[in-house]
C-alpha cells in the first residue's frame, strides 16, 4: 500500500512527464491527468496522449484523460491569436487547462495538484504558480507550486525521453505556436 500523499498532476506530453512524475514520485503517489485542448491537430493531440500513456506504464502511475474540447478553446483564445508566444493567450491557455484540473482534483477528493508546464524554457514558473494557486483556491484544493525547468530540470528531460525513444514536438500545441518562435 502506498502511504504517500496523493497528488495530481497536470500533464501535457509525455518527455516532460517522464522527468517530472519521476521527480515527484519520490514524495508524492502521482495521478496523472492529460487535459489539453489546446493541442492541435487533432492527430497531434492523439500522438502526445499515447506517447504519455507510454510514460505512465513505464514509471507506473495512473493517468486519466480530460475531454478534448478544441472548439470551445478555440473560442476562448480567439481574440489574442495574434499574441506571440508567453503573451495573454497562453496566460488563457494556462488557467484554462489550471482550472480544469483544480476542478478535477476537488471531484477526486485529492487535496493537492500540480503541472508539469513549468519545465519548459517557454513558460514561466512565477505566471504558472499564480495561475495555479488561483485555480486552487476557487476549487478548494492546495497547488504545488514550482519550477521544475530548475536544476537543469529540462536538458535532463530531453535525455530521459531520448533513452526511451519518445516522440519529441518541435511546438508548443497550438496551431498559433506552429509558427517560428
Ligand atoms: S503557445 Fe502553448 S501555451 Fe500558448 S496558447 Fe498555444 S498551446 Fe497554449
Amino acid at each position: 500500500m502506498n502511504d504517500k500523499a496523493k497528488i495530481l498532476a497536470h500533464l501535457c506530453c509525455a518527455p516532460d512527464a517522464l522527468y517530472v512524475v519521476g521527480l515527484l514520485q519520490a514524495d508524492y503517489e502521482v495521478v496523472g491527468y492529460f487535459y489539453n485542448p489546446n493541442i492541435h491537430p487533432e492527430s497531434e493531440y492523439l500522438l502526445r496522449l499515447e506517447e504519455t500513456r507510454k510514460v505512465a506504464q513505464h514509471l507506473g502511475f495512473q493517468l486519466l484523460k480530460g475531454p478534448y474540447e478544441a472548439d470551445y478553446w478555440f473560442k476562448l483564445t480567439e481574440k489574442f491569436k495574434s499574441e506571440p508566444e508567453r503573451g495573454r493567450r497562453c496566460h488563457i491557455c494556462y488557467a484554462w487547462r489550471l482550472d480544469k484540473t483544480a476542478e478535477k482534483a476537488r471531484q477526486l477528493n485529492i487535496p493537492l495538484f500540480t503541472t508539469i508546464m513549468s519545465i519548459s524554457p517557454w513558460k514561466s514558473a512565477a505566471v504558472l504558480n499564480k495561475i495555479g494557486r488561483m485555480a486552487g483556491e476557487k476549487y478548494k484544493v492546495e497547488y504545488l507550486e514550482a519550477d521544475f525547468k530548475k536544476k537543469d530540470g529540462f536538458k535532463k528531460s530531453v535525455l530521459l525521453s531520448r533513452q526511451l525513444g519518445l516522440y519529441r514536438q518541435d511546438y508548443c500545441g497550438c496551431l498559433y505556436s506552429l509558427r517560428p518562435r
